[in-house]
């Protein structure tokens, strides 16, 4: 059917909505696609489902070429899946609670692990059932703390969401490519740049995990990429380690007074000045600086880690977030602070300034737990045979050429400081620089984390029961929408690329001649008759101007106009996207118009 204006449930909007912060979000709104029901929730109007509805086409083509099959959770899920997984709990204040009338506890659900794992402990008891992957497109719930940009960050979305079910870890390899490989066809399909870079799965728990980031100066999530195509999330950069330094004749640590010397400028000048370097100078990259951290666990408990960087480097808490985790045996969220003046009272060996490895000198082995009783950690740039002006748990003292692994140990090597452009991507690709991005996908190797909390398991070859290993891969797909419009777009309104574009024709009827509307829908007709969908302007009294204006808003990659030029046989055919025009043989229109929208 062609879409008529004059009938379409449609009004664009000249304005921009007061609360709209991004280009994306405004265009949306004014060209008719979405509008607001309260903060991060929206209501789809007749041309932004026919956007939705192609998107979902592409998924849903990509997930069955690689064999995954659909199924359809509710969204309201009762509390008891959510519970044995913890995540009732571990979700937090993003979490939609809710109750029934009899006062039973329910959720919305902001993710689907527990209710797929749930339903293949159902129906399979065989390693023989599997590998099996399912998906569902399906609506989320989180209470985002600042839902942005409309619907590229909502409070309900729409999520492609799959899971994938294997015996051993070699299948779950196999299904994780599988799904690699179907999102950057997807990505590919929608027109929407993406990178993918490693991730840290955080609260999901599980090993390997990667995002698929759209570049876009909007986007929340910073990144990394070299020249050479090393992309990384910030909080999963490695740092590339110096090689370890023979210590063997490096002169003992010398303990000295520097008073007054609070800051690394200050300790840095001090020691220029009074223990001058054999050759050069002693910069901040020379000093050990020890950051006493507070980590929240899970549990609410307040845990006291040290962490030992370089004094050039500020340490990165969010980097330190994402990695500490398997340093103290603890998967779920934890939040990292820096320790406040109460958690430094407590532990009586820090000096607030003065802090370094070990307590003092003299222990056998400074610098660990053993020694401190704090957990101490180290960034990679402290390899065996680097040598340090640090602390020296004494008050105005510090020490001169302490010796790592020689002077101090340390219990584990954590990513800390903050990724520096220029820095050496890990693999050796070039040089790091940063950039901003908007997560579209992301897979998980999620393991054995939810099949075992929940008692999926199955007969293995032995006849044995084997917990299933799980993957689990989404795709914003409500997301995707404004990211196609956001980085799609002109002073005038949105191009869509035509995989998702709401039509692939827009007609426009200019002027007041009978013949011109008669011709105009006949072109409409005889173009969908060839294949095309059409939008048709048919709206009688609306001046051309406004028409052109809305053609544009609205975004269709092919505007046709059927105007003046109809007394000489010809109508106006036009790229949205390029703004290239040429009046084109009535007779040809279709044709032309065919091969514009195939090209
Ligand atoms: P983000 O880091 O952007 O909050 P997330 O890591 O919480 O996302 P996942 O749990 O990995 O998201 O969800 C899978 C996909 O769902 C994301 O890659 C993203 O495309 C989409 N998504 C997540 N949260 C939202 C939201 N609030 N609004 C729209 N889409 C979202
Ligand atoms: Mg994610």
């Amino acid at each position: 059917m062609v879409l008529r204006l004059s009938t379409l449930f449609l009004r664009t909007l000249r304005e921009d909505p007061a609360d709209a912060d991004v280009a994306s979000h405004r265009l949306l709104v004014r060209a008719g696609y979405i509008r607001r029901a309260a903060p991060g929730i929206y209501s789809w109007l007749p041309l932004g489902l026919r956007v939705l509805g192609k998107v979902e086409t592409i998924i849903r083509e990509e997930m069955a070429a690689i064999g995954a099959q659909e199924v359809h959770f509710p969204a309201l899920l009762p509390r008891e899946p959510y519970e044995a997984s913890n995540r009732w709990t571990e979700y937090g204040d993003n979490l939609f609670r809710l109750q029934d009338r009899k006062g039973a506890d329910y959720l919305l659900a902001p993710t689907h692990e527990e209710m797929f794992t749930l339903l293949v402990k159902d129906l399979y008891s065989s390693y023989k059932d599997l590998p099996v992957s399912l998906f569902q497109i399906q609506n989320k719930y989180r209470d985002e703390a600042r839902p942005r940009a409309g619907l590229l960050r909502g409070r309900e979305f729409i999520m492609k969401d799959s899971y994938s079910f294997d015996i051993d870890d070699e299948g779950l390899e196999a299904s994780y490519q599988a799904h690699r490989g179907a999102y950057l066809r997807i990505f590919e399909r929608l027109g929407l740049d993406v990178v993918v870079v490693s991730a840290v799965s955080g609260a999901m728990g599980g090993s390997k995990s990667e995002e698929f980031l759209h570049p876009t100066p909007v986007g929340e999530d910073t990144f990394v990429r070299s020249a050479g195509g090393y992309a990384a999330n910030v909080e999963a950069v490695t740092s590339v380690p110096p090689a370890p330094v023979d210590f063997s004749n490096a002169p003992a640590a010398q303990v000295v007074d520097t008073p007054d010397t609070p800051t690394i400028e200050t300790l840095v000048a001090d020691v220029n000045a009074r223990f001058p370097k054999d050759s050069g100078e002693w910069t901040a990259a020379d000093t050990l600086k020890n950051v006493v951290l507070a980590v929240t666990l899970p549990t609410g408990e307040r845990q006291i880690v040290v962490v030992g960087v370089p004094g050039d480097r500020a340490v990165d808490l969010k980097r330190i977030e994402a990695n500490i985790g398997s340093h103290l045996e603890i998967s779920g969220e934890l939040g990292v602070e820096a320790a406040t003046e109460d958690d430094l009272k407590k532990h009586t060996g820090l000096v607030k300034g003065y802090i370094g490895p070990g307590l003092s000198l003299d222990d056998a082995v400074l610098g660990s737990e053993a020694a401190t009783g704090l957990l101490y950690l180290v960034d990679p740039r402290v390899v065996s045979g680097t040598s340090w002006i640090t602390g020296a748990n004494a008050p105005g003292k510090h020490v001169i050429g302490l010796v790592a692994g020689r002077d101090f140990t340390w219990d584990g090597v954590i990513e800390a400081v903050e990724v520096r452009e220029g820095d050496e991507a890990p693999d050796g690709s070039g040089p790091l620089e940063a950039a901003r991005g908007i997560e579209m996908g992301h897979i998980f190797q999620l393991g054995r984390k939810y099949a075992e909390a929940l008692g999926l398991k199955v007969l293995d070859k032995n006849g044995k029961l084997a917990t299933v290993t799980m993957g689990s891969y989404g795709v914003g797909v409500t997301r995707a929408v404004a990211a196609l419009a956001e980085s799609n777009r002109d002073d005038k309104g949105i191009i869509w690329p035509r995989s998702v574009a709401p039509a692939d024709v827009h007609v426009v009827a200019t002027g007041r001649g009978e013949e011109i509307f008669e011709a105009a829908a006949a072109l409409s007709e005889e173009l969908e008759a060839a294949g095309l969908e059409v939008i048709y302007d048919d709206r009688p009294k609306v001046s051309p101007g406004v028409k052109f204006g809305d053609a544009e808003l609205i975004g269709v990659p092919t505007i046709l106009v059927v105007g003046r030029g109809l007394a000489d046989g010809v109508v106006e055919i036009k790229d949205r996207a390029t703004g290239e025009a040429e009046n084109v043989p009535v007779a040809e229109a279709v044709e032309y118009v065919l091969r514009a929208a195939r090209a």
